[in-house]
């Protein structure tokens, strides 16, 4: 009997020892996977400049008199024009940075339009401080580099971004635009320079501001072209950000016109188009976007994985995706909870065959970054180390790069990645 409970006693003795044993091993290979997701060379193509703003610099410079002064006391928002937000007072409220942090991050309110209401509070201490932009911008570069992004596509609209005025019928100061785009390309290529990586950019259009379209896409070519003297960090494409109404030529005629036309003159240019479509609305916007505007990219489009049908023409048509994991639970983009990441639609678009890029959107707005975008599609939706490589590899072949750096980028970096695991 006592040889008996002994052995039953061993044998519970080394099952214990051999779940304490699989659970450090298990541990042990998830640190290993998480080493190796934080060296992987990674390609973004779908992040803001305004949502990746350093919020310490934006915090320090709201003790200078003149950045207060500029502030404006309220802000008519676009979707909603009866709730004015009292900006400066907003502001002014924040005495530290954990103040101005909780502010600025948009976290479980899981809309769309709650997000757009964030930047619009933490812009106006940026806006047409050209210093402050450029700094911005070279501090973005420095993040690209910590986790080993090598090549971004960072887009953001000039107008949004520009000196105000009441003067003119587009509410921007003359030329400020402009400065804007000159002033961000200045710090990418700082930062490019010091950090050895490639960034690109793409102006965005605003859906409901269509009277900043026209310059917009002018903006576009000039510095696709070499403006501003700058050979790198140039422009690539163009985007149609901040809502999905201008799709609606039925309800919002006044919206679709301008930005179809300008998108139309943009492609005659030779500028590539990414269009946010399907981010919280229906799969008839992608198509509009592909069909209509002759989108190559989409941003976000979700709901395409709702529908066989839309999915396999986009397949089909070799359009390629921008997926946002955190941005598309944030913004209700996609409904489902925390521990449902298996059920996302980017297993979908990646069981169709389709080809996508992960990407952080607005990584200060959502406390997110490429890096942790990646460990939850590695972690939540199970898609392999070597998968996600071959994620990034798709994404430089999308990306609106030439030949010669998509070249360069895969040589250099993504294919020298080996994985041991
Ligand atoms: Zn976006």
């Amino acid at each position: 009997m006592a040889d008996l409970q002994s052995f039953s006693g061993m044998v519970a003795m080394l099952a214990s020892y051999s779940l304490c044993r699989a659970f450090q091993l298990r541990r042990a290979k998830r640190k290993a996977r998480i080493r190796i997701l934080e060296a992987m060379p990674k390609v973004e193509l779908h992040v803001h400049l305004d949502g990746a703003l350093c919020n310490e610099a934006l915090f320090s410079a709201l003790s200078e008199k003149d950045v207060v002064d500029k502030l404006p006391t309220s802000v008519t928002l676009g979707w909603d024009a009866s709730r004015p937000l009292n900006v400066k007072a907003e502001l002014e409220k924040c005495k530290t940075l954990t103040q101005f942090n909780c502010l600025c991050r948009c976290k479980g309110e899981r809309s769309l339009n709650a997000m757009l209401r964030c930047f619009e509070i933490f812009t106006p201490i940026v806006r047409g401080n050209m210093q402050l932009l450029e700094e911005n911008a070279f501090k973005f570069a420095e993040n690209q580099f910590k986790q080993n992004v090598v090549y971004t596509e960072i887009r953001y609209s000039p107008h949004f971004l520009a000196s105000t005025s009441t003067k003119t019928k587009t509410g921007v100061a003359p030329g400020a635009a402009r400065e804007v785009v000159a002033a961000v390309t200045k710090g990418l290529i700082r930062g490019c320079e010091k950090f050895d990586i490639v960034i690109n950019q793409i102006l965005c259009c605003i859906n409901w501001r269509p009277e900043w379209a026209d310059e917009t896409v002018d903006l576009a070519y000039e510095f696709s072209q070499g403006g501003g003297n700058a050979e790198e960090c140039s422009v690539v494409g163009v985007d149609i950000a901040a809502g999905e109404e201008h799709f609606d030529e039925v309800n919002f005629p006044q919206l679709h016109g301008p930005h179809l036309k300008a998108i139309g003159r943009a492609k005659r240019l030779g500028l590539n188009v990414t269009l946010h479509a399907g981010e919280d609305t229906g799969p008839e916007n992608i198509l509009k976007a592909v069909e209509l505007y002759k989108a190559t990219r989409v941003g976000h489009g979700y709901r395409a994985a709702d529908n066989a049908k839309v999915l396999k023409s986009m397949a089909q048509r070799r359009i390629h995706f921008e997926v946002c994991p955190t941005s598309s639970f944030e913004t209700g983009g996609w409904q489902g909870n925390e521990g449902e990441w298996g059920s996302h639609p980017l297993i979908n678009m990646l069981d169709s065959g389709l080809s996508v890029s992960l990407n952080s959107d607005d990584p200060t707005v959502f406390c997110s970054s490429l890096t942790k975008e990646i460990m939850i599609v590695n972690d939540g939706m199970r898609v392999s180390v070597a998968q996600l490589l071959n994620i990034m590899n798709g994404a430089m072949e999308a990306s609106f790069a030439s030949k010669e750096v998509k070249t360069m980028v895969c040589e250099k970096f993504l294919k020298r990645f080996k994985i041991d695991y």
